[in-house]
């Protein structure tokens, strides 16, 4: 940030009085910029045993295939962006169900929360997708799996289907140096297991 977004005078990259990190800070009007982690919120909505994925039409990760997901609007629950976001992407409505996955992506500053998901309605794709459709366990596109988010939560999905139990889920998803992609390096916290 060049401006501020207040007052439109040149901003200062500095640590505030009584803070410990860099931020952007205004000092024609006062205002500090502060920048916190973006909660993204997803569901997975299943009909017959069978999962709803969509292909991206849109970058980042364009032709690959991902559950309904996206970042929070302000004034909106977390079920609601769920729901809001299987809409748009999936045109599809859903039953949000429990908290299925709760994963902390440090690396880039998201957390995502997936909810378990009902599929309640007849589907196509959004403008963000270039097709949505239902997948068999062993249908799905792995190699095509647009985010390791993504890839995790299926994972876990199906382990608890598996299992014959969903829990709660919390992952810290790690890029490792050297790796091309995160790896999902802890799960705990397995509510009803
Ligand atoms: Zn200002």
């Amino acid at each position: 940030m060049n401006f501020c977004g207040n007052c439109a005078a040149p901003v200062i990259r500095r640590v505030p009085p009584a803070d410990d990190r860099l931020r952007d800070v205004c000092d024609s009007c006062g205002t500090i910029f502060y920048e916190n982690p973006k909660i993204v919120a997803g569901c997975i909505p299943v009909r017959d045993e069978k999962i709803l994925l969509c292909r991206r039409s849109i970058e980042p990760r364009a032709g690959f295939w991902t559950l309904p997901a996206g970042f929070m609007e302000n004034g909106e629950t977390t079920r609601e962006a769920a729901a809001r976001e299987t809409l748009e992407e999936a045109c599809a409505r859903v039953e949000i169900g429990a908290l299925f996955a709760y994963l902390d992506i440090s690396h880039v500053s998201q957390v995502y929360v997936i909810f378990l998901a009902e599929l309640v309605s007849d589907f196509a794709a959004g403008a963000e997708s270039l097709e949505a459709r239902l997948f068999q366990e062993n249908e799905i596109p792995w190699p095509e799996i647009a985010f390791p988010s993504i890839e995790v939560a299926l994972q876990l999905y199906l382990e608890d289907r598996r299992r014959g139990a969903f829990g709660t889920h919390t992952v810290d998803i790690k890029r490792r140096v050297g790796e091309k992609r995160p790896a999902r390096v802890d799960s705990e916290g397995a509510a009803g297991r």
